[in-house]
């Protein structure tokens, strides 16, 4: 199998951060800013930061659309602000439009402010490679409120939805890159498929 081209959106945020998790991995990724780089690509993450930001921020790049094409037959993994923006739905947009890549309804800022960020073990219901349970750090973190039937829940957090995926396609709350636990990174990968 050909190896996967997988990219990271550099607009704003953590970025930096998941292209070291592909160096572990040894899969190189790019640093994504303009629609015409999708077009090489076979997945994208959409990192954490703020998504009233990155949002106005695909705006004025003019990627709203290119990215909802190439979700069409690329994946999107998205952490945090970045599963925001995958949800269907935002019950506080503040104005955030989501791109609507996954059934879902979101919070924002759901579990507090800052000073309520957390990290704790997580319950999952996929086999991850490598020992031990996964560890979620939240920060500032989008509740999952609602999950269309199509969507798999794929670790939980006191029983409420914390990862989901479909055909692909991977939203967390919380911040596996800030864990430096590349796990969920190789697990999405594996669903990717080049062409
Ligand atoms: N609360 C932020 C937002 O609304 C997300 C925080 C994060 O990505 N760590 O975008």
């Amino acid at each position: 199998m050909a190896t996967a081209r997988v990219g990271v959106l550099g607009l704003q945020g953590d970025f930096a951060a998941h292209l070291e998790i592909f160096d572990a991995l040894d899969l190189p990724a790019r640093v994504i800013r303009r629609a015409g780089e999708l077009d090489e690509l076979d997945g994208l993450v959409v990192p954490g930061g703020e998504s009233t930001t990155l949002s106005i921020l695909l705006h004025a790049n003019e990627l709203y659309g290119p990215l909802r094409d190439f979700a069409g037959r690329g994946k999107l993994l998205g952490t945090c602000a970045g599963a925001i923006l995958m949800a269907r739905r935002i019950e506080n947009p503040g104005g955030v439009e989501p791109l609507g890549i996954l059934d879902m309804t979101v919070r924002r800022n759901g579990f507090g402010r800052q000073v309520d960020s957390f990290e704790d073990l997580l319950e999952t219901s996929v086999e991850l490679d490598g020992e031990g349970p996964p560890s979620g750090v939240f920060i500032r973190a989008p509740r999952i409120t609602e999950v269309g039937e199509e969507v798999e829940v794929i670790a939980s957090y006191h029983g409420e939805a914390v990862a989901v995926r479909r055909q692909g396609h991977m939203a967390l709350t919380f911040h596996p890159e800030i864990r430096r636990d590349p796990r969920w990174h190789a697990l999405w990968v594996k669903g990717l498929s080049p062409a």
